[in-house]
C-alpha cells in the first residue's frame, strides 16, 4: 500500500477514463474519478449514442417510403415530433450514464463530481471543495471539445455538436458547416427529419481522407436525401436577424437559416488542467504527447482518448485505457496498436470502412488490384428507392493480400466489423473467394467479386502502372 491517499486518480469519465478505472480497480488498486460534467463522456452524452438513435429516427422516412411498395399503406406526411425524440434519447442517455456510475461503483472506485486540476506529478486538485488528493498515477482522459471555426463574425450565434441534440425547437432550415464525421451524419439526419440543409465546406468533396469512390457516394447519396451543397465556400458572416440567422457565403450569397451547426473538427480538452504546471508536454494542436504506452513524460502522469489525438474514436479511448490499466496495475505490458482500425460513418445509407483506401494503396504498393460492384439493393426493387450499394476490395496484386475493403451501404458498419476481422488476419482475395457466401444477402458481393474492376483493367490496357 503506497502512501498516497490513492493509487489512481483519473480525469474524465468518458469512454477511456472509465475503462481504466474499472480494470485497474479490478487489480486491487485504489481508485478515484473525477468527471465536471456527466459520466459517460461525449460518447454516451452526445457524441455516438445519441448520434445512433437519431439516426434511426431520421430512416423512418426512407422506411415509410419504401412499405408502399411492399403492399402497405402509409399516412402521408407520416409526422415526427422533435420534442418526443428528444426527450426520448435523454431517457436512454440517463440510463446509461446511471449504469455507467454503478459499474464504477461496484468495481469499488470512488466517484467525485468536481472538476480536476492537476497540481504536480503525483497530486491533483479537486475544484468543488478545493481538497487536494495524492496519487501514485494520475490518468488524463478528458477528451475533446467542438473548435468553432472558423472564427467569423457573429459566429457565437452558431451551435457545435454539444448543443445540436437538444435544440428546443427543431431547426425547420439548418446550415452545416464542415464535411466531416459529424457534418455528413448530421446533414443526413436533418434531412430526413424534415430539414432544408444547406451544408457548405471548404474542400471539393465530404469525407477527406475516405476512399474517393465513398465520398462520391456519400454526396451523391446526401444530394439525393435534399441536401443542397456549397464546396469550396464557408460562412464569412452570420447576423441574427427577426426572420433568422443570415449567413454570408464568401460568394457574397445569404442564406437564411434558423441554426448554423459547425462541425468543423474538433480539439483535445487540455486548457486549464495544470498540464503545464506538472510538466507535461503537449503538442501544437494541444494534445498531450504519450508513448505507445500512453504516458507522458511525466512518469507518472498517463493520457487516454481524444486528449492524446491519436485516432479520436470511442473504442480506441477504451482500448487505450484498458491497456494502461494492464501494464500499469495489472503486471502486463500492452500496447495499442492503431493500424488497420475499422470505422463506420452512420449516413444513409452508411460508410463501413477498414483498411487502406485505393489511393493510400497505389501510393505504397507497386500493383494494386480493385475489385468493386455497384448495384441497387434487393429491397430498393420492390420499393423503387433510388439507393445504390458500393463495395470495393482493395488488393496488394503481388501478395493478393487484402490492403482495405469499403461499403456504402445499409448495415455497412456491421459489416465492416466483420471485416477487420479478416484483414486483420491477413486474409488473401483468394480466402474472400474460397469462403461460401450467405444468399441473398448485399454482403455476398465480397465473395462473388471475381473480376478486376474495368477501370483498373483500362489503365492496364493504356499501358499505364496500377501505381497513380
Ligand atoms: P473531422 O476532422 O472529421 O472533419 C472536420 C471537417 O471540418 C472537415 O471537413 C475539415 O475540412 C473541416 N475543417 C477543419 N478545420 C476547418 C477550418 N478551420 N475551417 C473550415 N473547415 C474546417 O471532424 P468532426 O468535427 O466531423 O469530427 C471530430 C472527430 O470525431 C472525428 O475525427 C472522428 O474521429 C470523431 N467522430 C467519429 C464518428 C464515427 O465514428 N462515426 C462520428 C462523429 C465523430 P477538410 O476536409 O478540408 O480538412
Amino acid at each position: 500500500m503506497s502512501n498516497y491517499d490513492v493509487d489512481l486518480f483519473v480525469i474524465g469519465a468518458g469512454s477511456g477514463g472509465v475503462r481504466a478505472a474499472r480494470i485497474a480497480a479490478g487489480y486491487g488498486a485504489r481508485v478515484m474519478v473525477a468527471e465536471e460534467y456527466r459520466i459517460g463522456g461525449t460518447c454516451v452524452i452526445r457524441g455516438c449514442v445519441p448520434k445512433k438513435l437519431y439516426v434511426y429516427a431520421s430512416r423512418f422516412v426512407d422506411d415509410f417510403a419504401d412499405a408502399v411498395g411492399f403492399g402497405w399503406s402509409v399516412p402521408v406526411p407520416p409526422a415526427f415530433d422533435w420534442t418526443k425524440l428528444v426527450a426520448s434519447k435523454e431517457q436512454e442517455v440517463t440510463r446509461l450514464s446511471k449504469i455507467y456510475a454503478a459499474n464504477l461503483e461496484r468495481a469499488g472506485v470512488q466517484m467525485v463530481e468536481s472538476r480536476a486540476e492537476i497540481v504536480d506529478a503525483n497530486s491533483v486538485r479537486l475544484l468543488k471543495d478545493g481538497r487536494t488528493i495524492t496519487a501514485g498515477r494520475i490518468l488524463v482522459a478528458t477528451g475533446g471539445t467542438p473548435v468553432l471555426e472558423p472564427a467569423v463574425p457573429g459566429i457565437e450565434h452558431a451551435i457545435s455538436s454539444n448543443e445540436v441534440f437538444d435544440l428546443k425547437d427543431f431547426p425547420k432550415r439548418l446550415m452545416v458547416v464542415g464535411g466531416g464525421y459529424i457534418a455528413v451524419e448530421f446533414a443526413s439526419v436533418f434531412a430526413r427529419l424534415g430539414s432544408k440543409v444547406h451544408q457548405v465546406l471548404r474542400a471539393d468533396n465530404v469525407l477527406r481522407g475516405f476512399d474517393d469512390d465513398m465520398r462520391n457516394g456519400v454526396r451523391d447519396a446526401l444530394v439525393h436525401a435534399g441536401v443542397e451543397f456549397g464546396f469550396g465556400t464557408l460562412p464569412t458572416r452570420i447576423a441574427k436577424e427577426a426572420d433568422g440567422l443570415h449567413v454570408t457565403l464568401r460568394s457574397g450569397e445569404v442564406c437564411v437559416v434558423d441554426q448554423v451547426l459547425v462541425a468543423t473538427g474538433r480539439r483535445p480538452h487540455t486548457k486549464g488542467l495544470g498540464l503545464e504546471t506538472a510538466g507535461v508536454e503537449l503538442d501544437a494542436v494541444g494534445a498531450i504527447k504519450v508513448n505507445a504506452y500512453s504516458q507522458t513524460n511525466v512518469a507518472s502522469i498517463y493520457a487516454v482518448g481524444d486528449v492524446t489525438n491519436r485516432v479520436n474514436l470511442t473504442p480506441v479511448a477504451i482500448r487505450e485505457g484498458h491497456a494502461f490499466a494492464d501494464t500499469v496495475f495489472g503486471g502486463k505490458d500492452v500496447a495499442v496498436h492503431h493500424a488497420g482500425i475499422p470505422t463506420g460513418v452512420f449516413t444513409t445509407p452508411e460508410l463501413g470502412t477498414v483498411g487502406l483506401t485505393e489511393q493510400e494503396a497505389r501510393a505504397r504498393f507497386d500493383v494494386v488490384d480493385i475489385y468493386s460492384a455497384n448495384f441497387r439493393p434487393m429491397k430498393a426493387t420492390l420499393s423503387g428507392s433510388a439507393e445504390r450499394t458500393i463495395m470495393k476490395i482493395v488488393v496488394d496484386g503481388r501478395t493478393d493480400v487484402v490492403l482495405g475493403v469499403h461499403i456504402l451501404g445499409h448495415e455497412a458498419g456491421e459489416m465492416a466489423q466483420l471485416l477487420g476481422i479478416a484483414v486483420r488476419l491477413g486474409a488473401k482475395k483468394a480466402d474472400f473467394d474460397a469462403t461460401m457466401a450467405v444468399h441473398p444477402t448485399a454482403a455476398e458481393e465480397l465473395v462473388t467479386m471475381r473480376t478486376r474492376s474495368a477501370r483498373y483493367e483500362r489503365d492496364l490496357a493504356q499501358g499505364a502502372p496500377a501505381k497513380d
